[in-house]
């Protein structure tokens, strides 16, 4: 099974438009999973903790959008054999909790709505437990690697470039170059299998200009591991509002 990173950008994407029809494109491409786990940027906790296997409702983890974005529904079947999965990889060594109170946040269910349409592949999520620690990510990615193997599609969804606080809301559709520098060289780096340079993006004099806080970058991170040097392909890349890459990357 491959192993995908989505860049899910805006929340509005939900409602349509071109990302989205370029991510139903791109899942029209996927061979079917078995399940799907997902590490996005919006849920972090230590351990490493899986999401609800019951089926706990959609988290509209997002404020001040139109109403019709929290009436959205997006319901796949729970995935306790993907969870046991994970926690039979991880536990060796690490400790593996469990939310079962928490559903889908918005960086899983936006992207997968038009992924997956149909909402029946079993879904379960993986928080972020290290966000600081770029290798960390590099290595909790490596050790999921044998979910593909047993048809699991893991998928990162954050943004390569994620700067909220410098997007430019006047719509005229211009590109930071300091942006398209910064998702030339992920790009590159990925290409080149480049993984452990990738991991220290930190160091890149505009990586702490790219990302203010780390959450976005790092579900990169642990897709790019899960990798074992697959070749990636771009599927989708682009711009929002300037400064939020919409690129999105499949290995194998
Ligand atoms: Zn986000």
């Amino acid at each position: 099974m491959p192993v995908g990173f989505v860049g899910h950008g805006n929340p509005l994407n939900a409602l349509g438009g071109p990302l989205a029809e370029a991510w139903q494109s791109w899942g029209r491409d996927l061979p079917r999973p078995e399940g799907v786990l997902v590490v996005s940027a919006h849920f972090e906790a230590a351990p490493p903790t899986l999401s609800s296997v019951s089926g706990a409702p959609l988290i509209y983890d997002f404020r001040g959008f139109p109403e019709a974005m929290y009436e959205l529904s997006y319901a796949p079947p729970p995935a306790p054999e993907v969870a046991t999965a994970v926690e039979r990889l991880l536990a060796p060594g690490l400790e593996v909790g469990r939310a079962e109170g928490r559903g889908l946040d918005h960086g899983a269910w936006v992207p997968l709505m038009h992924l997956a349409p149909l909402a029946d592949l079993p879904t379960v999520q993986l928080s972020i437990p290290w966000a600081d620690d770029g290798p960390a990510m590099l290595e909790l990615g490596a050790r999921l690697a044998p979910l593909r193997d047993e048809g699991v599609l893991i998928l990162g969804s954050g943004n390569i470039v994620h700067n909220l606080r410098r997007v430019d809301w006047s719509g005229s559709g211009a590109v930071a170059d300091w942006a398209a520098e910064f998702d030339g060289w992920v790009a590159a780096a990925l290409s080149a299998d480049a993984r452990d340079g990738l991991a220290g993006y930190r160091e890149h004099r505009l990586g702490p200009t790219c990302h203010p806080t780390p959450e976005h970058f790092v579900p990169l991170l642990v897709a790019a591991g899960a990798a074992s040097g697959d070749a990636p392909s771009f599927p989708l890349a682009g711009f929002e509002l300037g400064t939020i890459s919409s690129r999105c990357v499949s290995f194998g």
